[in-house]
């Protein structure tokens, strides 16, 4: 074989109507697919939990596989979509039936924040880095955690939050990209801090360094204190 053989990368020795029967296979494909997603009432995918997202993972394969492939046939892949949506349905009755069996196949809704701190037994249990959501964080208007009284990752990804009222807001640990706060060693300055990685807010002393009690990061950012948009 020949690396960057032109002719072989194009079309190989396949004949130029084999284009047209691509054409054909993407047509079917593409109606499994529709159908597919049809049938389990799906709306869209930000409503996917992870276990949904394996399914269609499984079926984009079968699906990517048959569409270009020669000699994929077509028919296997009927079954395929049929078993897999048999199964879908039958694991959705049973998740229906049974909190445990929808915990497992679904995981369950987090608590990450409560009253305005991270929530650490979880965040170390469910092995989840708090980069990972401060984007949504930021989408739902938060600027710190002092403002969230309660915050729920739910299975899908998304966060719900429900923020204190102004007057009970507290200093909190900004959720602003890394670039836009400043990381301490040191207190600059007599003022609230908050733990840069589990959010835990002590009061420091200008010059005063601090272990924190619940991680042992020494790091620590300047406490927003900012109330809630409305
Ligand atoms: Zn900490």
């Amino acid at each position: 074989m020949q690396a960057f053989d032109l002719k072989r990368m194009v079309l190989d020795e396949f004949p130029l109507e084999f284009l047209g029967e691509v054409v054909l296979r993407c047509v079917f494909t593409f109606i499994m697919v529709f159908i597919f997603l049809k049938m389990t009432g799906r709306r869209g995918v930000r409503q996917m939990s992870l276990f949904e997202v394996v399914i269609i993972l499984t079926l984009g394969s079968a699906a990517g596989d048959v569409a270009f492939y020669e000699d994929v046939p077509m028919l296997p892949i009927v079954v395929v979509f049929f078993s897999v949506m048999a199964l879908y349905r039958l694991s959705t009755l049973l998740m229906n039936r049974s909190d445990r069996m929808q915990n497992w196949l679904e995981g369950k809704p987090l608590v990450i924040i409560r009253d305005g701190v991270f929530d650490w037994d979880t965040m170390q249990k469910a092995n989840i880095t708090h980069d990972e959501f401060f984007m949504e964080l930021r989408q739902e208007r938060v600027e710190h955690l002092g403002q969230v009284r309660l915050a729920i990752l739910e299975v899908n990804g998304a966060i719900s939050v429900y923020f204190f009222e102004k007057e009970r807001v507290k200093p909190g640990l900004p959720v602003m990209p890394a670039d836009y706060v400043d990381m301490f060693e040191k207190a600059d300055d007599n003022a609230d801090y908050a733990c840069s990685i589990c959010s835990v807010i002590r009061t420091l002393q200008r010059g005063e360094r601090c272990t924190c009690s619940r991680c042992g990061n020494t790091h620590w950012v300047r406490a927003f204190t900012n109330s809630p948009v409305t």
